[in-house]
């Protein structure tokens, strides 16, 4: 792995820090606001946010196009949960509910929620319709971000 520093973004404060690939497993906080950089726990972004994410993280970024009144949504919540606790930190989890962002929803033509959408430095690079199971979500998002 190189040593170079990595571009994180903050899943609170939404800030980019640098932060060396040797200390990403060792609870790195945020520069700006010091909550750790890793929670285990999808983030909650909006749309500005979610450039931000998408946009400079030199880290895998798994969406999670979800909405409230979506029952499969609901059901895969647990499980996309389970999987940040595994895939952290090596990708980086974050749900976008696309009631709220019907913008940024329009802009990556989801058509059926849940979908997940993989993004490796600002480019989609995968995409899955439909309800998946914690270990499923797992090896598809490692299958693609490798
Ligand atoms: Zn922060």
């Amino acid at each position: 792995m190189s040593t170079e520093p990595l571009h994180i973004v903050c899943p609170h404060c939404h800030t980019t820090n640098r932060i060396a690939p040797a200390d990403l497993g060792h609870a790195p906080d945020c520069g700006k606001c010091h909550r750790p950089l890793f929670t285990g726990h999808p983030a909650e972004l909006d749309e500005a946010a979610f450039d931000k994410h998408v946009g400079r993280s030199q880290l895998p970024v798994l969406v999670d196009f979800w909405a409230p009144w979506c029952g499969p949504c609901r059901m895969m919540a647990p499980q996309f949960e389970a999987a940040a606790r595994q895939l952290e930190p090596q990708v980086r989890l974050v749900k976008v509910n696309t009631e709220e962002a019907q913008n940024l929803a329009a802009r990556h033509h989801i058509r059926s929620i849940p979908t997940l959408a993989l993004f490796v430095n600002g480019r989609e690079v995968a995409r899955q319709p439909g309800a998946m199971g914690a270990a499923d979500i797992v090896r598809w998002a490692r299958a693609h971000s490798a």
